[in-house]
């Protein structure tokens, strides 16, 4: 009745229809406040309570301990590349990346801006298909920067690089919540909401409480996590909306059983493609089987006209955004916490039945 697709964007990606039709009926008077969300003072008792309850269902979710402080930040994880050297990179003025795609790179950009960067380890030589495994740590880091799955390329940390007593900072951007994490083995994690946390306009930052407050002096104020933590996301009017429909994703993700649930519903989706690929002769994944996301799988036919064809014919049978990234081309299933398992068995349905013609 809807007519809804099944929506393999990288991101903004889908949401759970529960919390559409939720948002959807406390769109124009939210609990009897008479007043929609989005019209709604950020400094109010009401929404107030928004922000506190979704930030208290991600620290149960994600099993934060009061030694990190959760922000609502703005600026995507993009504002993050920049954000994180400024407060971070500060005590020798060094970092260290590994280098494992598209977003590696424009965080060491910005990076570089602030102080030197060391590439620790990359996997530019086979074209990031793989994720590295042996790094040559700087004993003066400021910190080390991991991208833990790299939304073009496809391709997660399934083992966290040691770095012994140098803080680990992880874009998140497109795995948060989608399978356990232990918050402690990190010094901060970021990610953009617009994937697996809700609308785009919010970035969640979880960071430990001792690395706040060792900013640059030229950071401007805005851009200082001490800001931010000491106003409780509140230094300036949050993105109030996504940060509602955020808790509403929290909420959902309880609901359904917490992250253990969740990543054993997104290996099953996963596994359902992968099997599927590994045994094609039309389709091949170009990711090592070791390495291979949970939420981001590329893959291609043998001709760009093939691909073409796939994504168009995939299009009109309500499997929609299946065009792989402009710099890999061919074809890309984003399959976040949010995509169903239906979802997933179509699309392998369809991928069947495309090689069966087209072989
Ligand atoms: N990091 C990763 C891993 C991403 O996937 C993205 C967005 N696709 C970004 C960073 C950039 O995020 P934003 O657009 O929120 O700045």
């Amino acid at each position: 009745t809807w007519n809804r697709v099944y929506n393999f964007s990288a991101g903004p990606s889908m949401l759970p229809e529960s919390v559409l039709e939720k948002a959807a009926a406390e769109m124009l008077n939210y609990q009897g406040s008479g007043m929609s969300v989005m019209e709604m003072s950020h400094r109010s008792k009401t929404y107030l309570s928004i922000i506190e309850n979704a930030e208290e269902r991600l620290r149960n979710l994600m099993h934060i301990p009061d030694t990190f402080t959760v922000l609502f930040l703005q600026g995507g994880a993009s504002q993050q590349f920049a954000m994180i050297p400024m407060n971070i990179m500060t005590k020798n003025k060094k970092a260290d990346y590994i280098h494992t795609g598209t977003w590696s790179k424009k965080a060491m950009a910005e990076a570089k801006l602030f102080g030197e960067v060391h590439v620790a380890a990359s996997s530019e030589d086979q074209n990031f298909t793989y994720i590295p495994e042996h790094f040559e740590f700087s004993p003066d880091a400021d910190f080390v920067h991991i991208t833990t799955n790299n939304t073009i390329e496809g391709t997660v940390f399934n083992q966290l690089p040691d770095t012994g007593k140098i803080p680990l900072i992880a874009d998140m951007s497109s795995n948060i919540l989608s399978e356990e994490i232990d918050v402690t083995k990190f010094g901060l994690i970021y990610a953009g909401a617009q994937k697996n946390i809700g609308p785009a306009g919010v970035t969640v930052v979880i960071m430990r409480n001792d690395l706040i407050g060792y900013h640059r002096e030229d950071t401007p104020i805005i851009l200082r996590y001490e800001t931010h933590a000491e106003n409780q996301s509140m230094y300036n009017t949050p993105p109030c909306y996504s940060i509602y429909m955020a808790g509403l994703v929290f909420e959902w993700l309880e609901q359904l059983g917490g992250i253990k649930a969740m990543e054993a519903l997104n290996r099953d989706k996963a596994k359902i493609v992968y099997d599927f690929l590994d045994q094609s002769n039309l389709f091949t994944s170009p990711v090592m089987a070791k390495y291979r996301s949970l939420m981001n799988i590329p893959f291609a036919t043998s001709s760009d006209a093939l691909d073409e064809k796939f994504i168009s014919e995939a299009g009109k049978q309500g499997l929609s955004t299946l065009k792989g990234h402009r710099s890999v081309g061919g074809m890309r299933a984003s399959i976040y916490n949010a995509m169903p398992i239906e979802g997933v068995r179509k699309l392998v349905d369809f991928m069947k039945d495309f090689e069966m013609k087209n072989r």
